[in-house]
């Protein structure tokens, strides 16, 4: 059976230029980048390379790019890290529809007595605006607010919020873990102090990110240890896996301006075909604002009583690998707590399905999954009617 795969915001194949790339590291190029003898020296070469092509692509100095393990990682550093730093605000302002990521830490902070505001979103998965210039304060150390939602693809309107935060004296962190590689991603631009990237959501490898942080930004690090990474996040460095993550970034930067249009004419073309099998749909998102490889539907829970999960499992069983919701939640059999924050009643929430594009899809891809779709709903829609 043909295997068809459109879950590229739960991860993406490894590109293999970037396996290429990283290969001399696996073997002969083996040096603690810490070391002082030429064994360390080559790694350390390889590793500000790579640091200085990840800066070059978003618009910082080498010196303002963290390694880390992860988004998940970096989205807790840049949360806690700068909670911890600023002594005299205590408060943190993020959105209801962020990455658990951001959200977890977060609950945890308010546990420990801080000032902790989720802003709620509109139908789009917007930020709602007002009520971030009514929240942000003297007392707010921090705003986070995602680039671009994981589950619905909406691209927030961070230069704005970076300037309302700033207005008030706070710093601002954006999670922009999906929206790399797809749209361009510069932190002068965007406004932002701190920024989350992580290399298995643009054809890198898994288990490496990156924290932007602007020079002069209080940061306590999460872990104590030898002091690399200028001791905000200390741990040998992963130099095999930079090396892929710098790579997989050029490759996206020389490819995106071809890439996303190709995708967006996929995406665009299924939602086209989905619209005309389900006049009911509901797709989410801001059609004005999203991500060019996201499809995010709901099927009204009064005309198609479906189970997203059951949905998934079913388009499985056919090849086709789609998701209910985040990669995170799914399984959980919890409604996406994006889709709720949009209004969507909780039944409707459930009946939700993501779609996403990548490289390797075609218009074949587009059909192939829009026929399946019709087989697979008009079967469960017949089997909950007898
Ligand atoms: N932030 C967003 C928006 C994500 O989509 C993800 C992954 O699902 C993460 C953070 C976590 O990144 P990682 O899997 O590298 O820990």
């Amino acid at each position: 059976m043909r295997r068809i795969y459109l879950d590229h915001t739960a991860t993406t194949p490894l590109d293999p230029r970037v396996m290429d790339a990283m290969r001399p590291c696996f073997s002969g190029m083996f040096g603690n980048a810490s070391s002082i003898h030429s064994y360390g020296r080559e790694s350390r070469e390889l590793l500000e390379r790579a640091r200085g092509v990840i800066a070059g692509a978003v618009g910082a100095e080498p010196a303002e790019i963290f390694f880390t393990s992860g988004g998940t990682e970096a989205d807790n550093l840049a949360v806690t890290g700068v909670m911890s730093a600023v002594r005299d605000r205590n408060g943190i302002v993020t959105s209801a529809t962020e990455h658990h990521a951001v959200l977890e830490p977060c609950r945890h902070l308010a546990e420990s007595g801080k000032e902790v505001s989720f802003l709620p979103v509109d139908a789009l998965g917007s930020v709602d605006m007002d009520s971030l210039r009514r929240v942000v304060g003297e007392r707010t150390a921090l705003v986070s607010v995602m680039h671009a939602n994981n589950e619905t693809g909406t691209i927030a309107a961070i230069p704005a919020i970076a300037a309302i935060a700033h207005k008030a004296g706070a710093l601002v962190h954006t999670d922009a873990v999906q929206s790399a590689g797809r749209i361009p991603v510069d932190v002068r631009e965007l406004g932002v102090d701190l920024m989350t990237l992580s290399a298995h959501k643009m054809y890198g490898p898994k288990g490496i990110g990156v924290l932007f942080v602007k020079r002069g930004t209080p940061l306590e690090p999460l872990l104590r240890g030898g002091g690399q990474e200028r001791g905000r996040r200390p741990g040998t460095e992963n130099v095999p896996l930079a090396v892929g993550f710098a790579e997989a970034v050029r490759l996206s930067s020389l490819e995106r301006e071809e890439e996303s249009p190709r995708l967006r004419t996929l995406r665009d073309s299924l939602e086209e075909r989905i619209r005309a099998l389900f006049p009911a749909v509901i797709v989410n998102g801001d059609p004005g604002a999203r991500l060019p490889h996201i499809l995010n539907v709901s099927f009204d829970a009064l005309e198609y009583p479906l189970e997203g999960d059951m949905l998934v499992m079913n388009m499985d069983l056919e090849g086709i690998a789609v998701t209910s919701g985040s990669a995170c939640t799914s399984g959980s059999l919890e409604p996406s707590h994006v889709i709720l924050a949009m209004g969507r009643d909780e039944k409707t929430a459930k009946a939700t399905l993501r779609f996403s594009f990548g490289r390797g899809n075609t218009m074949d891809d587009v059909a192939a999954v829009a026929g399946t779709l019709n087989i697979v709903i008009g079967r469960m829609l017949k089997k909950h009617a007898s």
